[in-house]
């Protein structure tokens, strides 16, 4: 029996280096993974990072992908993208080369001590929600909230588009 395929919505953040081509770079390596196709990718957008001040800002970008990995190994598998880019975990909310966070997973609800999907934080952030929204219009939430409405409510933080020629980097 062939294995099934999920969607699956992953969060790209960065503030250190050169964000865009470390976006950029995380995109290309997880699009040659056998087991993940990309379907979708937001612009590119910057946002004021949260936490200890005078930190260069954040590029921020979501993608879609469809899966046959379960939920833990793609979880494996950000957190060794994350590490090749050098992430340094010290500090709390502190800079960060690479950060990948997996919002969704089909409408799965997860809990385990490793993942928890929904993305807790997810919507709280505008610099999440916009760039999901961006590509899942008409997208929900596991428990039926729409994407539209909690990027609606969400206050305006000043996020923008971050125009840079490498991103997205795929044709799809
Ligand atoms: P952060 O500093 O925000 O990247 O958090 C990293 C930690 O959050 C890791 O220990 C992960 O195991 C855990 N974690 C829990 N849920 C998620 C999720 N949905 N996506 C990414 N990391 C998660």
């Amino acid at each position: 029996m062939a294995a099934a395929r999920v969607t699956a919505a992953i969060a790209l953040g960065g503030n250190l280096g050169d964000p865009p081509a470390t976006l950029a770079t995380a995109l290309h390596r997880l699009a040659a993974h056998p087991g993940i196709s990309i379907t979708a990718c937001s612009p590119l957008y910057r946002s004021t990072a949260i936490g200890p001040e005078g930190q260069p800002d954040y590029a921020n970008a979501v993608i879609l992908i469809s899966t046959l990995l379960p939920a833990l190994p793609l979880l494996d598998l950000l957190q060794q993208l994350e590490n090749e880019a050098g992430r340094l975990r010290t500090v709390r909310w502190g800079a960060r080369t690479l950060d990948l966070d997996l919002l969704l997973f089909g409408d799965e609800n997860i809990s385990h001590p490793r993942l928890q999907v929904p993305h807790p934080e997810m919507t709280q952030r505008q610099f999440v929600m916009r760039p999901l929204h961006d590509i899942a219009p008409d997208g929900t939430l596991p428990d039926g909230r729409a994407f539209s409405a909690i990027t609606a409510s969400l206050p305006d933080s000043g996020l923008a588009i971050w125009p840079d020629p490498r991103w997205p980097s795929l044709d799809l």
